[in-house]
């Protein structure tokens, strides 16, 4: 770094006071879990009243895919 580019304290100090972390907005899903705003439910994968996210069918390919592993590894 060059002198040039050196901040003094108050510079560096205006920056952070930008970096604090911001609570995220939770609301309560159809299903009664806490979801994320604007983001598909993570226990029932709906948005909007709609399912977009099929839970059971990625748990039932995962766990497919381990005992394909498992019975590979035997
Ligand atoms: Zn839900």
């Amino acid at each position: 770094m060059v002198v040039r580019m050196r901040h003094n304290r108050s510079q560096t100090r205006q920056t952070r006071s930008h970096h604090a972390l911001k609570e995220r907005a939770l609301g309560v899903c159809e299903c009664g879990a806490m979801r994320v705003s604007h983001r598909a439910c993570s226990q029932c994968g709906r948005y909007r009243g709609r399912v977009v996210v099929d839970h059971a069918a990625k748990a039932s390919a995962k766990a497919a895919k381990r005992q394909k592993r498992e019975a590979a590894q035997k």
